[in-house]
C-alpha cells in the first residue's frame, strides 16, 4: 500500500491547487481523479468552455453589428462545429495545463473513483476496470465539487433538454431556447446562444435576475440584456417539458399560482443550480457529517466531522465558485503544514463573463440596509467615461459602497465592459481594507475604463469630476 501525507479526491480548482501547494510545502501528495482529464468542472464543462464560447459569439456579434460603425465592411458567417472546435482545443491546452503542473510538483495521480474507507484510507476503483488500489495517508481532502440541480419529473438528455454541459456541445443552433433559471450560468450561455441565433426566452421563479447580486445592478443588467433580445418570464416556474415530433413544449405557470401555459422551444436549458456531490464517496460509513444542503460540513480549518479527513471547494459551504476553491486549497494545505492559512470571505469578487460583464465584491446595497449598516454611495456612469465614449461601450455603471463613518469600501459593484477585471482593483482595495478617499486619490491611467471606479469613489464624497 502507497502511503503519502495528503490524498486529494478530485482534481477541481479546490484539489489540484491544494495539491500543489502542499507540494510545494514539502509535503507527498496523491489526488485521485475520476474523470478521465482533469481540472473538474471548471475547467471541463465549466468556467473555461463558457468563456471560450462567450469570447468567440461576442466577436461574432461585433463582427456582424459593432464592425461597420468603426469602417469595417464585413459579413460575418457562422461555423459552428469548428466554433466549438475552438473552445475544446481552449479545454485540452488547460487541463493538459494541469497535468503538466501535477508532475511538476511530483504529485501522484490516480485515475479512478476515490473512497474513503476508513480514516487515513482510500480506495480507487480504476476508470477502465484496472486494479483496485488503497492508498494511506495522514490527511484526505474531499474536493469532489458539484453537480447540476434537476427538475424533478425532468429528464435530462443533454440534447432537447440539456444542462449547462449539454449548452456547451449543441451541434445546431436551435432556433427557440427556453432557460429555466436566471442565474449567471444560465445567462451566459443565453448570451451565446442569442448572438448565435437563438430567440432565448428566461423564466425564472423569483421576480428578480441573478439573485443575491445587488439588485440596482440586476436591474440594470436585465434592461440590457432585454435590449438585446433576450426576453424574460420572471415570477414564473416550469413544471414540465414534454419531448414531441416537433422539439420540446415547457409547461409554465406563475410562481405564485394561477394558469399554465404551454411554451415551444427546440432546447430547454435547466440551469437551476448545482448541488454539493458526495456519491460513493463512503461518507455515511466513515462518520463524516453533511448539512441539510447535502453540503460537507467543516470548521474554520476544513475539517470535517472525522479527524483527518478535510474538505474545501463547491462541495461545502460559500459561493460556488473556481477561485472560492483555489483559495481554500492553498488555505488548507498551509494550516496542514502548521502555516496561518486564510480565507477573507468578505472579499469573494463574482463576476458574470456576458456583454457587458457584471461583477461585484463585497457587500449589496440590501444587505448593508439588512445589517442596518449605516453606508454612503458613490455611483458613475460609463456614458461619462471618456474611453467607453469612444469604444461606444456606454451601457453601465460603477457603484462603490463606503461605511457612512469610516469611509471603509464595504462593496463595488460594476455592469460594464470589461468589469471582471476592473473588479480586482476593487478586492485589492477592501483586502487592506482601505477608503473610498483611497481609491479616489489613487491615479489611474487615462484614458481607460478603471476611471470609472475612481470617480465613483469620488462620488461617494459628491465631487465625481467628470458629471
Ligand atoms: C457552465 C459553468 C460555468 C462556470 N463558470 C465559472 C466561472 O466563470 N468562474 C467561476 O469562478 N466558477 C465558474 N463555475 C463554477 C466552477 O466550475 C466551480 O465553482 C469549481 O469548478 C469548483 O471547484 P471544485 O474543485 O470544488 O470542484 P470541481 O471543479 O467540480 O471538481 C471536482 C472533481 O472531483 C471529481 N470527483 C468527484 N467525485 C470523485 C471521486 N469519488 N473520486 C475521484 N474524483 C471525484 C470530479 O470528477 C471533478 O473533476 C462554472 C460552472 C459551470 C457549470
Amino acid at each position: 500500500m502507497s502511503s503519502y501525507d495528503l490524498v486529494v479526491i478530485g482534481t477541481g480548482p479546490g484539489g489540484y491547487v491544494c495539491a500543489i501547494r502542499a507540494a510545494q510545502l514539502g509535503m507527498k501528495v496523491a489526488v485521485i481523479e475520476k474523470r478521465a482529464t482533469h481540472g473538474g468542472t471548471c475547467l471541463n464543462v465549466g468556467c473555461i468552455p463558457s468563456k471560450a464560447l462567450l469570447h468567440a459569439s461576442e466577436l461574432y456579434e461585433e463582427a456582424g453589428h459593432g464592425f461597420a460603425g468603426m469602417g469595417i465592411n464585413v459579413k460575418p458567417e457562422l461555423d459552428l462545429s469548428k466554433m466549438l472546435a475552438f473552445k475544446d482545443e481552449g479545454v485540452k491546452g488547460n487541463v493538459q495545463g494541469v497535468e503538466f503542473l501535477l508532475k511538476k510538483n511530483k504529485i501522484d495521480a490516480f485515475h479512478g473513483a476515490g473512497r474513503i474507507s476508513a480514516s487515513g484510507k482510500v480506495d480507487i476503483t480504476p476508470l477502465n476496470g484496472g486494479e483496485a488500489k488503497t492508498l494511506e495517508a495522514k490527511s484526505i481532502v474531499i474536493a469532489t465539487g458539484s453537480d447540476v440541480i434537476r427538475l424533478p419529473g425532468i429528464e435530462i438528455d443533454e440534447k432537447q433538454i440539456v444542462s449547462s454541459t449539454g449548452a456547451l456541445e449543441l451541434s445546431t443552433v436551435p432556433n427557440k431556447m427556453l432557460i429555466v433559471g436566471g442565474g449567471i450560468i444560465g445567462l451566459e450561455l443565453g448570451s451565446v446562444w442569442r448572438r448565435l441565433g437563438s430567440e432565448v426566452l428566461v423564466v425564472e421563479y423569483l421576480d428578480r435576475i441573478i439573485p443575491g447580486m445587488d439588485g440596482e445592478v440586476a436591474k440594470q443588467f436585465q434592461r440590457i440584456l432585454d435590449k438585446q433580445g433576450v426576453k424574460f418570464k420572471l415570477g414564473h416556474k416550469v413544471t414540465e417539458v414534454e419531448k414531441n415530433a416537433k422539439g420540446v413544449t415547457a409547461v409554465v405557470e406563475p410562481a405564485a399560482g394561477g394558469a399554465p401555459e404551454r411554451i415551444d422551444a427546440d432546447v430547454v436549458l435547466v440551469a437551476i443550480g448545482r448541488m454539493p456531490y458526495t456519491e460513493g464517496l463512503g461518507l455515511e460509513d466513515v462518520g463524516v457529517k453533511l448539512d441539510n444542503k447535502r453540503r460537507v460540513m467543516v470548521d474554520a480549518h476544513y475539517k470535517t466531522s472525522v479527524d483527518g479527513i478535510y474538505a474545501i471547494g463547491d462541495v461545502i459551504a460559500g459561493p460556488m465558485l473556481a477561485h472560492k476553491a483555489e483559495d481554500e486549497g492553498v488555505a488548507l494545505a498551509e494550516l496542514l503544514a502548521g502555516q496561518a492559512g486564510h480565507v477573507n470571505y468578505d472579499v469573494i469578487p463574482n463576476v458574470i463573463y456576458t456583454y457587458p460583464e457584471v461583477a461585484s465584491v463585497g457587500r449589496t446595497e440590501e444587505e448593508l440596509k439588512e445589517a442596518g449598516v449605516a453606508y454612503a454611495s458613490g455611483k458613475f456612469p460609463f456614458t461619462a467615461n471618456g474611453r467607453a465614449k469612444v469604444n461606444r461601450t456606454t451601457e453601465g455603471f460603477v457603484k462603490v459602497l463606503a461605511d457612512a463613518k469610516t469611509d471603509r469600501v464595504l462593496g463595488v459593484h460594476i455592469v460594464g465592459p470589461d468589469a471582471g477585471t476592473m473588479i480586482a482593483e476593487a478586492a485589492v482595495l477592501m483586502e487592506f481594507g482601505g477608503s473610498a478617499e483611497d481609491l479616489a486619490r489613487t491615479c489611474h491611467a487615462h484614458p481607460t475604463l478603471t476611471e470609472a471606479v475612481k470617480e465613483a469613489a469620488l462620488a461617494v464624497g459628491k465631487r465625481a469630476l467628470h458629471i
